[in-house]
């Protein structure tokens, strides 16, 4: 007998649409087609969309540490609320940043049972960290992330030199390495001429951080990686010519995987000159055409997974008392993707409902090596989001979960959004109630990445 038959949904993987059940067994997905059979529990998904559970592999959820931004409590409802089942957490906005063993160990027991969704750990890869490569890898990083732009005081950028000694160590590990690629001594000089200068107005911050500043540091990045072999991932590409780079040195060989997020997507720098704070983010939104034509990166493979970034602040810290260069850059978006991306990727481009299963977790899922994630398909996990196509949506602060209801987001409007999310079969998500939460630890146990 099944625990739990979800019947007459609409299965979206990323092969195939059809309407079929989903049978549930100790947390698997035990079989998929017409079935026969009893179950503990039946769910009727007439008129409803059944997704595999989301996988954002890019998510600041801020804990321990700059708790005042985001936390486990908070942010992982908001993920399961949005129909994502698993995150990949990044390391900084932690105390301490996860640079270290000790920093891992620390993490993996102040978030002991606080989360709603599964969970797996970037580690940081900083100017000084060399030696934890190994050691952070054996412990069960899923990834390590470093900036090769500008960072923050207690997460240096790491130099050109260090990424490529990282990537010679990361390539013997076949430990994925991810970049935030913005040239360093571009972007901190043409801040410090605008500074200097009193050019404080948003334009100011976008002429900061153009997009060669971004096409130059993925460059250097491609290049270091057809030399070591190294399998490195590039995060949030905001322009088309930056992908453009990425499809064809991945046409050369070269073992890179690319992300972007709904903000690339569907806003530009006209928004952050009329809005300000809440748009501002690294690398910054782009012109109208470019956000245009991104889309055919998604739709060409190039960018194979939506990520939220999710990047929270307090309401001060992206209040209009701040200049442009101090106020916080970050989106959140960790409850919205989804939705976002069905309304302006599905309804509005024609986007196949397969693809946008691709984009939210599959390949996410493969790219990351987080086993039995991000497909329906019998022996994986049975992290499932029933979605109703119908339902019509506005994105308003009492609608989010996080610890800081503000998002660049607020305000849109659409059709189709969550409707519940199973973790592992068990519920968690119904209708605006939260129900046990069932997030478990993902990491590497020295051979093979497995649940706790
Ligand atoms: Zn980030």
């Amino acid at each position: 007998m099944y625990d739990l038959i979800i019947r007459n949904g609409t299965v979206v993987t990323g092969e195939y649409t059809a309407k079929l059940d989903v049978a549930v067994k100790d947390g698997k997905i035990a079989a998929i087609g017409r079935l026969e059979g009893e179950a503990g529990e039946e769910v009727n998904a007439e008129k409803l969309l059944v997704f595999p559970g989301g996988v954002d592999c890019h998510a600041h959820l801020n804990e321990p540490g700059y708790t005042w931004r985001e936390d486990y409590e908070h942010g992982t409802k908001a993920a399961a609320a949005g129909g994502v089942t698993t995150i990949v957490d990044m390391p900084l906005q932690n105390t301490p940043s996860l640079v270290d063993t000790d920093a891992f160990d620390n993490k993996v027991r102040v978030l002991e049972g606080k989360s709603y969704v599964d969970y797996a750990f970037w580690g940081g890869l900083i100017d000084h960290n060399l030696d934890q490569i190994e050691p952070l890898a054996r412990r069960g990083v899923a990834a390590l992330k470093s900036f090769i732009s500008p960072s923050s005081p207690d997460y240096p950028s790491t130099p050109i030199p260090v990424a490529y000694e990282a990537m010679k160590k990361a390539a013997r590990l076949d430990l994925l390495l991810g970049f935030h690629c913005e040239d360093y001594a571009m972007i901190s000089y043409w801040e410090k001429q605008a500074r200097e200068a009193e050019k404080n107005s948003w334009r100011s911050y976008l002429d900061a951080r153009p997009v060669i500043a971004e096409e130059l540091a993925v460059q250097n990045i491609l290049d270091m990686a057809k030399e070591t072999g190294a399998r490195i991932h590039i995060c949030h590409v905001s322009h088309p010519s930056v992908a453009e780079r990425i499809k064809k040195a991945r046409q050369e060989g070269v073992r890179v995987t690319a992300e972007t997020c709904p903000h690339y997507l569907i806003f530009t720098e006209e928004d952050v000159e009329k809005n300000g704070g809440l748009f501002k983010c690294s690398p910054p939104l782009r012109k109208k055409e470019d956000m245009e034509k991104l889309w055919d990166y998604l739709k060409d493979g190039t960018l194979e997974s939506i990520v939220s970034d999710h990047s929270p602040a307090a309401p001060y810290e992206k209040s209009d008392n701040l200049t442009v260069w101090e106020t916080w850059g970050g989106i959140s978006g960790l409850q919205t993707g989804l939705q976002i991306m069905y309304e302006y990727g599905v309804r509005r481009r024609g986007m196949s409902l397969e693809l946008l299963a691709k984009l939210m977790g599959e390949k996410a899922a493969e790219n990351f090596q987080i086993p039995c994630k991000g497909k329906l398909e019998p022996g994986y996990d049975a992290d499932i989001v029933l979605f109703d196509p119908n339902k019509e949506w506005e994105i308003t602060p009492d609608s989010l979960y996080y610890l800081n209801p503000i998002s660049a987001f607020c305000g849109l409007k659409g059709t189709g959004m969550a409707a519940a999310t199973y973790v592992r079969g068990k519920l968690v998500y119904k209708d605006g109630v939260f129900y046990e939460k069932q997030g478990k630890l993902i990491r590497y146990d020295g051979q093979h990445r497995v649940a706790d």
